[in-house]
Formats: structure tokens, C-alpha cells, sequence
């Protein structure tokens, strides 16, 4: 349904799912045109069985059916076949939309595992069914594939990522002694747009869900001495997939690398505590909830000093900004500052 699928997307944004069904939108018309049909009867509108199969013509078929769940295999066989229309589930969706968002070849490589992980045993399920009729949109892609083909696909595609996430700890482990601070956080939160002001880069900021799937290193500007370094991580989800985390877990982990975690929430929003919660549990399931963190409450232009002030009690620590006021965000670049000048203190003491 139209309202489960949007909130699968949080703040209730249907073009990126609009964008996957191809432009062709939700399936409100499996939805509106039975009871339509259902309240015709009720009013002894004489409906004869000749007009009811008119009516039924009449129906726009949907092509694509989304639910805000995991499905089993069988399951969305089913419902495929009962609505002959593409049935995509929870995972279904994420997969997609990593898939249209990863830009390096690491993410890329997880991406296309990722796929064809999520593919594998549907159509297992779909080729016992012993030359079954397909519904229409049920995949002549995953028909065209076959298990042996994708088992073959993945051994190769294991090597490929093992090669490339050799390379990439090496630089990683080159970049071991650098300053580092990572901004997490929901999808939309303002990330990118604090990456961009924070290092004056031209990273892609986009209204839009999941703009950035991959990690991108930047130097917070002006410089300072050492360098400070920013990253900006793929955007949290609501229950993340558990087999995507573990898809993901080295596009994520670039968190735990960071001395200082900056989790940014639209303050703006009403539910951000909610999506606070969400990037929490992520960064646990990751092992990066042990990195410092501090809260920076995005998006503060929007909001009325009633709620400013309520906010600021409930979280006495945060540091209320706006990515868009470069005032607010030279004052972010001193307190960073300031946290490394403290921690580097700190290293100096605890020295033998
Ligand atoms: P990300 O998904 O967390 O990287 O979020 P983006 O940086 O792409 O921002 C999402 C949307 O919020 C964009 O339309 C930004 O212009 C907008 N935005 C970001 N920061 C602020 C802010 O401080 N105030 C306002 N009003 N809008 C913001």
C-alpha cells in the first residue's frame, strides 16, 4: 500500500520509489478499484458477470507491488501470482536503491553480491515450480539466470572485493594517524550539504533518499595543522536488512575509523529522535558505537525558538546549527578543532 511503502522511506518521499517502478508511481489502483467495484454492488448498481469481467479489464493492473517487508520466497511467489505484477519486498527495494547509488568499484562489487544474494533462492522456489506459468513481470531476468550461473557469479565477485578491500585497508591503514571525523546519521539529515560547508568540496547534495551510498574524504577547510579530516557515510535506513549490513559492513565501517563521530539529525523534523535511534543501532551492529560522539541538531533555520529551547534542554550537549549558515558552521570547525587539541592533551598524558 501506498501509506507502508512510504513510510519504508521514511519522511514519506515516494519519488525514489516512483523512480524504480520505472515513473509508473504506486499501486493505488489495486487498492481504490475493488472497493470501488465492491460499492457499486453494495448500491445495486446491476452488475451482471459480463460487466463485472469489463470492469476487470478496466482495472489498471499494477506492475510493481511493494511491501514494507521481508517476504519469504514463497511468499512473493504468491502474491506475484495473485496480482501479476512484480512483487518487490523490504529488502527488494534497499538492494535497488544501493544499486543505483554505488559509485566506487567496492560498493559496486557489494551491490551486485548483495543482488544476486537476494536472487538466488527466489529463484530456486520459481524453477521447482515444475514449468509453472509466470505471472507477467515476474522476472524473465531471473528466469534467464540460472542457479550454477550465479553461484559461479559470486565466487568471482568474492575474489574481486577481496582484491579491492585489500587495496582499500591499505589506504586505510596509511591513513591510521590522521584526525579523523565521520558524520553519520538518517538519510536527508543534512550530511552532505555539512560536508560541503565543513570542506568547501563539491560533494552531490540531493533531496532525495540515499544520494550518497559511498564514503567520501575530505579536508576541513580553511586546513589546519594537523589535517582534520571529514567523511561522510551512506545514510542510515529503518531496519537495515540483516544480510545488507553484513553487505555493507566495510562501505559503513569507514565510522570506525573516525576519533569522533558527528551524528546529524534534521531537527526540523519531529521524528528525529526516532532516526537518531536508527543510526544508534546501525553504528552498534557495526561495532562503532564505542567511537565519541556528539549530536548536531541540523536544520535549526526551521525551527522556533519554542522548540529551540526545548530542544537544547533535552540535549545539553548537542550543537545546534545549520549547514546553510556559514556562521554556524565556522563554529562547528572550532569545536572540532578544540575536540582534537583536548584528545591530542590527552594522548600526551597518558604517555609512560
Ligand atoms: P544527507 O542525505 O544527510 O546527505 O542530506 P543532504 O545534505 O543531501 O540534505 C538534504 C536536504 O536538506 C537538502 O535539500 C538540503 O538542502 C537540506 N538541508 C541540509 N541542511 C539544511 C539546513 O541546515 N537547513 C535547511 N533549511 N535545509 C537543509
Amino acid at each position: 500500500e501506498g501509506t507502508g511503502a512510504a513510510s519504508l522511506l521514511g519522511a514519506g518521499k515516494l519519488e525514489e520509489l516512483a523512480d524504480i517502478t520505472g515513473g509508473r508511481g504506486i499501486i493505488t489502483p489495486i487498492v481504490k478499484t475493488p472497493m470501488t467495484k465492491a460499492r457499486k454492488r453494495f448500491e445495486g448498481a446491476a452488475s451482471s458477470h459480463e460487466d463485472a469481467e469489463e470492469e476487470t479489464d478496466d482495472l489498471r493492473r499494477p506492475e510493481f507491488v511493494i511491501v514494507d517487508h521481508e517476504l519469504t520466497p514463497s511468499q512473493i511467489r504468491n502474491l506475484e501470482r495473485a496480482t501479476g505484477a512484480q512483487v518487490l519486498d523490504r529488502t527488494g527495494v534497499i538492494v535497488e536503491i544501493f544499486h543505483r547509488h554505488a559509485n566506487t568499484r567496492e560498493a559496486k562489487l557489494q551491490v551486485e553480491m548483495a543482488r544476486l544474494r537476494y536472487v538466488a533462492p527466489r529463484l530456486r522456489e520459481s524453477s521447482n515450480g515444475g514449468g509453472r506459468q509466470q505471472g507477467p513481470g515476474a522476472g524473465e531476468s531471473n528466469l534467464s539466470l540460472d542457479r550454477r550461473k550465479i553461484r559461479d557469479r559470486l565466487a568471482e565477485l568474492k575474489t574481486q572485493l577481496e582484491a579491492v578491500q585489500r587495496d582499500s585497508d591499505h589506504r586505510r591503514s596509511a591513513r591510521k594517524d590522521q584526525l579523523r571525523v565521520a558524520l553519520v546519521g538518517y538519510t536527508n539529515a543534512g550530511k552532505s550539504s555539512l560536508m560541503r560547508a565543513l570542506t568547501g568540496s563539491q560533494v552531490l547534495v540531493q533531496d532525495k533518499l540515499f544520494a550518497t551510498l559511498d564514503t567520501t574524504v575530505r579536508t576541513l577547510q580553511p586546513e589546519t595543522r594537523p589535517r582534520i579530516l571529514v567523511s561522510d557515510t551512506v545514510g542510515f535506513i529503518k531496519q537495515l536488512p540483516h544480510d545488507l549490513v553484513a553487505s555493507f559492513r566495510s562501505t559503513l565501517s569507514e565510522a570506525l575509523e573516525a576519533s569522533l563521530l558527528l551524528f546529524v539529525v534534521d531537527a526540523s523534523d519531529p521524528t528525529y529522535e526516532a532516526q537518531l535511534e536508527v543510526s544508534r543501532s546501525v553504528l552498534h551492529e557495526i561495532g562503532a558505537d564505542v567511537v565519541p560522539s556528539r549530536l548536531v541538531l541540523n536544520k535549526m533555520d526551521r525551527v522556533d525558538d519554542a522548540r529551540r529551547a526545548e530542544l537544547l534542554e533535552k540535549h545539553p550537549d548537542a550543537i545546534p546549527l545549520s549547514a546553510h549558515r556559514p556562521e554556524d558552521v565556522s563554529a562547528l570547525r572550532e569545536t572540532l578543532i578544540a575536540f582534537f587539541e583536548a584528545d591530542m592533551v590527552e594522548d600526551v598524558l597518558v604517555l609512560p
